[in-house]
């Protein structure tokens, strides 16, 4: 887009507004307009002009949303004890800091909430006003930036005199001003398009910020939460803005299994219910998915008109929030039967590396998969060893082996599995574990590492084909009754497998 037309864009309404005024200037100049009508047009004119000038920088509305009865609490929040005691910490020096102010600690002006999409960092900040007994301005990044120059500026004028107006009107002590996707306003500068706008905006925040004052009353502290920090201006970062930075991260084990306990206390639990067991399952969840999965399974057990959630409706919500809603377009027999031979190829692998390792097996097409194998996760996994990596990259290609095994043939369903075992295997071959030995990701040739990693998968799928000949009739047994019943839990498979003789894994 050439500057002109990106100009033109950014300022249509004052182009318009100007354009109409010489219009105006030209009809009364050549005597077209007489009596009342130039004076009228003059009016409405003032009148456009005014409503412009509220729309885009706010007067008495504005950006944001105040609350002042903020309803969360750090109790409420669960699996985050790390990132809420850092908080708290922070807040203490906001608040009720006479000792600090006797050490001549420097007040926290800036506090930013750093972690993935909906692990808590808005409620964290909601609950920080609770905590603080702070008025609480909650806008977004976005709110503040509009194509035309000034405005942002203005309207971070405007949200902080808004923050000190209302928390002097409830007679309140301090005003936490919360800045969702910070990395909007708080992006490195010189880089938008319209890089004057936003750098105007970042400054005033940053003038802001540095105008605030120990003993002024109210205080106010700046909350920003963002996931994407690479991307925030060095100036903000700097001591004496967001001086304090709170790394939200995913919630693990004890964490999801308390932000489950969090989200289920005000349901009826049926008792076959295992937080635990269910926790396994979840590894990965954030905390919005939880809750998201929570409320799932209550809505399973309403269209079944049940008065307790049962367990299975609780993984099955699993299912649907990991692969998103079962799909009603149904694919015919035959492809079925080419899904359940690949997901049983699948199962087979993971309960011979690893027995009792399958949660489920299933064939309802879901989101973008006709089919798949949930494995339980005993515990949270963050490092792999070499024949981890290999077992990983068995299972992977199991589904593919078994088609060509039974079907004569794969098809384009085995996509995902080969990058996922390709994946795997670059894995192995950085980490030093392939023939190649230790290597540099960076100065490793291309052309070798197609080699190292097409070996690493040939090698595992010969291992997948053996294996799948070998059992073929689990096939016999598995692959008829996942036909019929679309689903089978873990104990339901391995009492299928259970007559074979299962090699040493
Ligand atoms: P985003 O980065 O997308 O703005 P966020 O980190 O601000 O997300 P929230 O908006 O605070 O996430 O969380 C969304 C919802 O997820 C909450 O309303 C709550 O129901 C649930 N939730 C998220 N994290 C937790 C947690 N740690 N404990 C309990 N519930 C949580």
């Amino acid at each position: 887009m050439s500057r002109l037309t990106e100009y033109v864009r950014g300022n249509r309404r004052e182009i318009g507004v100007g354009a109409a005024a010489g219009l105006l200037l030209f009809l009364l100049s050549r005597g077209h307009l007489t009596g009342a009508v130039p004076l009228l047009l003059l009016m409405a004119m003032l009148l456009l002009v005014l409503y412009f000038r509220r729309s885009g920088a706010p007067a008495g509305g504005g950006v944001g949303v105040i609350s002042s009865a903020v309803g969360t609490r750090f109790c409420d929040i669960g699996g985050q004890d790390r990132a809420l005691s850092e908080l708290r910490e922070s807040l203490d020096l906001v608040v009720g800091d006479e000792e600090a102010a006797r050490l001549g600690v420097r007040p926290v002006r800036g506090l930013l909430l750093v972690g993935p999409p909906g692990t808590g960092k808005t409620m964290m900040a909601r609950a920080a006003a609770a905590y603080a007994d702070a008025c609480f301005l909650a806008v977004s990044g976005s709110e503040f930036v509009e194509m035309y120059a000034g405005v942002g500026a203005q309207r971070v004028r405007e949200i902080f005199s808004r923050a000190r107006r209302t928390a002097r009107r409830e007679s309140r002590s301090a005003a936490i001003v919360f800045i969702d996707e910070m990395e909007i306003v708080g992006g490195k500068r010189g880089r938008h398009s319209s890089h004057l706008e936003y750098d105007q905006t970042l400054n005033q925040l940053l003038v802001a910020m540095d105008g605030m004052q120990r003993d002024e009353s109210p205080r106010i502290l700046v909350m920003g939460a963002t996931n994407r920090r690479d991307l925030l201006d060095d100036a903000l970062l700097r001591p004496g803005r967001f001086d304090r930075v709170v790394h939200v991260d995913y919630p693990d084990f004890a964490g999801r299994k308390q932000i489950l306990a969090l989200h289920l206390r005000a349901k009826p639990l049926a008792d076959d219910v295992d937080l635990d067991a269910l926790a396994r399952e979840t590894f990965g969840f954030s905390g919005a998915h939880l809750e998201n999965l929570s409320n799932e399974a209550a809505i399973l057990a309403f269209r079944e008109r049940r008065d307790d959630i049962a367990s299975q409706h609780l993984l099955e919500a699993v299912e649907k929030v990991m692969m998103g809603d079962k799909i009603d377009r149904r694919p015919s027999r035959e492809q079925l039967h080419r899904v359940a031979v690949h997901e049983v190829g699948h199962a087979l692998m993971a309960e011979l590396l690893e027995p009792g390792s399958v949660a489920a097996i299933s064939i309802a097409p879901r989101g973008g998969s006709l089919g798949h194998v949930r494995k339980t996760t005993g515990e949270d996994q963050f490092l792999y060893t070499g024949a981890q990596l290999r077992r990983e990259i068995s299972f992977s290609l199991a589904g593919c082996a078994a088609e060509q095994v039974l079907l004569g043939e794969s098809s384009t369903g085995v996509g995902g599995d080969f990058s996922r075992a390709s994946g795997l295997a670059e894995r192995l071959v950085f980490a030093g574990m392939s023939p190649a030995g230790i290597v540099a990701e960076e100065t490793l040739p291309q052309d070798q590492l197609n080699r190292l990693v097409r070996d690493i998968l040939n090698r595992q799928m010969e291992d997948a084909v053996r294996t799948v000949r070998a059992y073929l009739w689990v096939f016999d047994l598995a692959v008829p009754r996942l036909l019929e019943e679309e689903r089978l839990n873990g104990e339901q498979l391995r009492t299928l497998l259970s007559p074979g003789e299962m090699p040493a894994g």
